[in-house]
């Protein structure tokens, strides 16, 4: 997708700061976090919101949170816990058409989400 933000990351177009990649997966800081570890790990491949998923996907959704336990980890916030959410349409607040994971740590998290 051309003209897909986070698929520019994934080319490299646009180079994010990135904590973790591998084949299918990349994990970069979040611009604007909201915690003091914000992290979005993405899919390589292009898919626009969680409603778009197939049975094909599986596996890769999977790797995502796989990638999200690796990083909290990296990042020291394993032990004392943290978040992991993917916005999905208006309502939600998906603002970029590219599933993304929010990996959010390094503070308490407040529940139920505002
Ligand atoms: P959403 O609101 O779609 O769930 O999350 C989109 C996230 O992407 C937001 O937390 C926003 O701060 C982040 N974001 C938007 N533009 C950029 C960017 O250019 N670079 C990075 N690293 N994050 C971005
Ligand atoms: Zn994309």
């Amino acid at each position: 997708m051309s003209d897909c933000l986070f698929c520019k990351f994934v080319s490299g177009e646009i180079s994010p700061q990135t904590v973790y990649e591998d084949d299918d997966v990349l994990a970069f800081r979040d611009i604007n976090p909201q915690a003091p570890c914000h992290v979005l790990i993405i899919p390589k491949k292009h898919i626009s919101t969680l409603n778009d998923l197939t049975e094909q996907d599986a596996e890769l959704v999977g790797k995502l949170y796989l990638a999200a336990a690796k990083v909290a980890k990296q990042e020291g916030i394993d032990e004392a816990g943290y978040r992991t959410v993917m916005n999905c349409n208006e309502q939600a607040g998906q603002t970029v058409f590219h599933i993304h994971l929010h990996l959010l740590g390094g503070r308490c998290m407040n529940w139920p989400p505002g």
